[in-house]
């Protein structure tokens, strides 16, 4: 606890970022997180901003506490540990899985935690990572060789998503992929198949930089997605999470093929679906939500995937830049937006 006294001799307030429910960002002064059992303190050194970050900032994201200290995409090093902490150490580089589940509830107990009926979110239901500190559940974090760069360490969040979504479709040798999307999402699905046995995976997208850059880092094809029609895939998956894309899914996927719903609608949103279709050509329509348990894999697969990850990352921004950051990506100047800290 030596280092948490001297924080607390030094400075009991830390500078955070605070989103309020009217839609302001703020820079705010927050006292230092006390740390409960378990628990220990992690100054990020990098931190993403995805989707969910404009949603709870422009439209409210369902289960955000406001005000809220967003960040859930980050990689830093442990300068506290609390009581009844194993295996990490103040000094460790880590990156945090941000899902704190309950580890009781019957979707947790079957190997789903992130269906969790009690999942609490960092930087979404309890305080994240744009802050000088943030405490974190000492079992979220993983420790990462900080020689893959706190940018590339950041990724690793986003890269379990991608894990979660390609395991999520199944059987991927021999069938023909398509990812409609070239965010972050869709560029780390596309590579994450790749790793994961696919042998000819199309990224579609509109933009062509998206799609230099989808070739760049090894995807097989790169297309915009109006030269698809005609087309069938065995595995399709809507990661661009605009309707458009999805109404196009939907038909672009081949007998007994797969559409993997990865993008993130409106809570209302819907859309026609052909039931005939669905029953007539076998077709499977799956959700994938989340990371699921899938963080130490995707510890495990981003060593062999750093140079491609660190090629989406745009030129970085200071934390308490936050408003211009959020403001660049969505604007789209960048596949990944990213904070880093004094
Ligand atoms: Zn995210
Ligand atoms: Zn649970």
């Amino acid at each position: 606890m030596a280092v948490l006294d001297r924080l607390f001799d030094q400075a009991k307030t830390m500078r955070a970022i605070q989103i309020t429910d009217d839609h302001k960002i703020a820079v705010i002064e927050a006292p230092v997180p006390r740390l409960g059992s378990g628990e220990i303190l992690v100054r990020p050194r990098a931190c993403g901003i995805c989707g969910t970050d404009l949603h709870i900032l422009h439209h409210g994201f369902p289960g955000t506490c406001y005000p809220v200290t967003p960040g859930h995409e980050f990689a830093g090093h442990v300068v506290a540990v609390g009581e009844d902490v194993r295996g990490v150490r103040e000094g460790d580089f880590v990156a945090v899985d941000p899902n704190v589940v309950c580890g009781q509830c019957r979707w947790c107990k079957a190997g789903r935690p992130n269906l969790c009926i009690h999942l609490t979110p960092i930087g979404v239901g309890r305080a994240g990572a744009t802050a000088e500190y943030v405490a974190v559940p000492a079992k979220n974090a993983f420790a990462v060789n900080e020689r893959i760069g706190a940018g590339v360490a950041a990724l690793i969040e986003p890269l379990a998503c991608a894990i979660h979504a390609v395991e999520t479709a199944g059987r991927l040798r021999d069938r023909r992929v398509l990812v409609l999307g070239g965010g972050t999402m869709g560029m780390l699905i596309a590579l994450a198949a790749l790793k994961k046995g696919a042998g000819d995976v199309t990224l579609a997208d509109p933009v062509e930089g998206k799609r230099l850059t989808a070739k760049a880092v090894g995807v097989t094809h790169a297309v915009d997605p109006a030269r698809l029609d005609g087309e069938r895939f065995d595995v399709v998956f809507e990661a661009a999470g605009v309707m458009a894309a999805l109404r196009q899914a939907l038909t672009l996927v081949e007998k007994t093929g797969t559409l993997v719903q990865v993008g993130v609608h409106d809570e209302d949103a819907t859309v026609p679906v052909n039931p005939f279709k669905v029953y007539e050509q076998e077709i499977t329509i799956v959700g994938s939500n989340s990371l699921a348990d899938k963080f130490s894999a995707a510890v495990d697969l981003m060593p062999d995937l750093q140079a491609e990850a660190a090629r989406l990352i745009g030129e970085p921004f200071s934390v308490w830049d936050f408003a211009a950051a959020v403001d660049s990506m969505a604007k789209g100047h960048a596949i990944k937006t990213q904070l880093i800290f004094d």
